[in-house]
């Protein structure tokens, strides 16, 4: 039984569909009904997801196409680059993928991005869907059309937008994931409620036990519901024009953090390390209490999310801060938090103001 999908918009018309699903039996029926039987397709993975779960994969793609090849990298960010775009491009020479062929990305954010990436620019474009399995890739980096690869030290920095024609969830896959991995998840999850969403912020703290079990149902309510507020945000603003830059809340400091860390703390740990700086900022602002920032700590504290960082200069991460592609005209786009689930874009914060910041979260 398929449960119910989210629908994805775009400009008001229906993009794709995002399915919630706990296994795989559902996937070659999706593909059938979005129109994308019978192609040619390639199964992206890394090296950790692959002997995991591509042969389930694979045998359900199996039944509405007679071309399914295979395409695996060694797992990890370091591998999210143009090198892996080319070896990926090689495969689908080799294996004469065409226009009507199909990228299958199935694992984390890297995957997916690196993926998409590969698919937007293959041949001029072609189609591809996602089968994330990390909790950050199925409430975060799915949804939204956002691919791309690091380029030497520098993050994300070449991309596309390239939208898939369906994501498709088998929270199940959850259950292999490592503790750390689930609490990056949870970085991105808590960063959505704060952003314009109390009430999911206080319901993801309130059963932070019965979450961190991995109880299936409440995993789904919690990922649906994270899903659609992303959804939403990016339906109203897909190229990042107004809106969807909220999304960003904790990004910018944590983005110098994981880069000054040589990305030894993963992404999610360093949103959670960037929550807590634009929190400090708020507070500064007289934005955020005392109370609700604490409210904030603890909540990364539940899920095991670091709240400091130790060993860099506030000197050096604010220098970082100041290099991040989210500046406009030399002016940095940060988010501040206007009270929990409330937040906006704020072009006027000082160096002084980020240093306080900063300073917040170094030890
Ligand atoms: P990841 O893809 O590297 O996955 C993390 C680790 O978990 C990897 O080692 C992977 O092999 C392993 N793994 C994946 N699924 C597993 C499973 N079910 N069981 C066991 N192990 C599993 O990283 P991620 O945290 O999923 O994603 C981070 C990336 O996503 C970053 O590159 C970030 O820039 C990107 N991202 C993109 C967007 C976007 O909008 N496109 C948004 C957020 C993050
Ligand atoms: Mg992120």
């Amino acid at each position: 039984m398929a449960e119910e999908k989210l629908l994805v918009k775009r400009d008001g018309e229906f993009c794709y569909p995002i399915y919630f699903e706990n296994d795989f039996s559902f996937l070659s029926q999706a593909l059938t009904d979005e129109g994308l039987a019978g192609k040619s397709m390639c199964i992206v993975s890394d090296s950790t997801v692959a002997p995991l779960y591509a042969d389930q994969v694979k045998a359900e793609l199996l039944k509405v196409s007679d071309h399914v090849y295979q395409f695996t990298f060694p797992a990890g960010e370091a591998y999210k680059n143009l090198d892996t775009v080319q070896d990926l491009f090689q495969c689908l020479i080799e294996n004469g993928l065409d226009r009507k062929s199909l990228v299958v990305a199935l694992g984390g954010g890297v995957t997916g991005d690196l993926s998409g990436f590969g698919a937007a620019a293959y041949l001029r474009g072609i189609d591809f869907i996602q089968i994330p399995t990390t909790l950050l890739a199925q409430v975060d980096s799915s949804v939204g059309g956002k691919t791309g690869v690091d380029f030497r030290q520098f993050k994300n920095m070449v991309g596309a937008f390239h939208q898939p024609r369906l994501v498709y969830m088998n929270m199940a896959t959850l259950q292999s994931l490592p503790e750390r991995e689930f609490g990056c998840g949870m970085g991105e999850i808590l960063k959505t409620g704060l952003i314009c969403d109390k009430d999911f912020f206080d319901f993801v703290c309130a059963n932070y036990k019965i979450i961190r079990t991995m109880d299936p149902e409440m995993l789904a309510v919690m990922i649906r519901k994270c899903c659609a507020i992303k959804a939403g945000v990016v339906e109203r603003d897909p190229k990042e024009q107004g809106e969807r830059a909220l999304l960003n809340l904790g990004h910018t400091i944590g983005h110098a953090v994981e880069k000054l860390m040589n990305f030894n703390l993963l992404h999610g740990q360093c949103v959670g390390i960037g929550l807590v700086a634009a929190a400090a900022i708020s507070r500064e602002r007289g934005l955020l209490t005392n109370g609700e920032y604490e409210q904030i700590c603890h909540s990364l504290k539940l899920y095991g999310l670091p709240l400091y960082v130790e060993g860099l200069s506030p000197r050096d991460i604010l220098a970082a801060t100041k290099k991040d592609k989210k500046m406009e005209q030399g002016q940095i786009k940060f988010i501040l938090m206007d009270g929990l689930g409330k937040s906006f874009i704020d072009k006027t914060v000082t160096d002084q103001e980020l240093l306080v910041g900063i300073h917040a979260i170094c030890r």
